[in-house]
């Protein structure tokens, strides 16, 4: 509560605020005496979060255009009536 309170209540990445998870900047699994430690933690939302984790565990970071599409997806997932109404609208 602490951190979402320093950080506006907004991811610090990208400023969304939606789906909003708390991101130990050292991870807990190799700090973990910092596990509790408010200058270790910052506010994510979730594709942030997801990104930052997967190149903490070593895996490649998405192209661009695959991290795009990616998101797509998950927002059309999580909000199917806005983007139908997008959709509408191009055509
Ligand atoms: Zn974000």
């Amino acid at each position: 509560m602490q951190a979402l309170e320093r950080d506006g209540w907004a991811c610090v990445q990208c400023g969304t605020h939606k789906r909003l998870e708390c991101d130990h900047i050292q991870p807990v699994r190799t700090h973990p005496e910092l596990a509790y430690t408010l200058t270790n933690l910052q506010i994510l939302c979730g594709a942030c979060h997801t990104r930052k984790t997967r190149i903490e565990v070593g895996h490649k970071p998405l192209t661009p255009k695959r991290q795009q599409w990616r998101d797509l997806l998950r927002d059309m997932q999580r909000n199917p009536v806005e983007h139908e109404r997008k959709l509408n609208a191009d055509i």
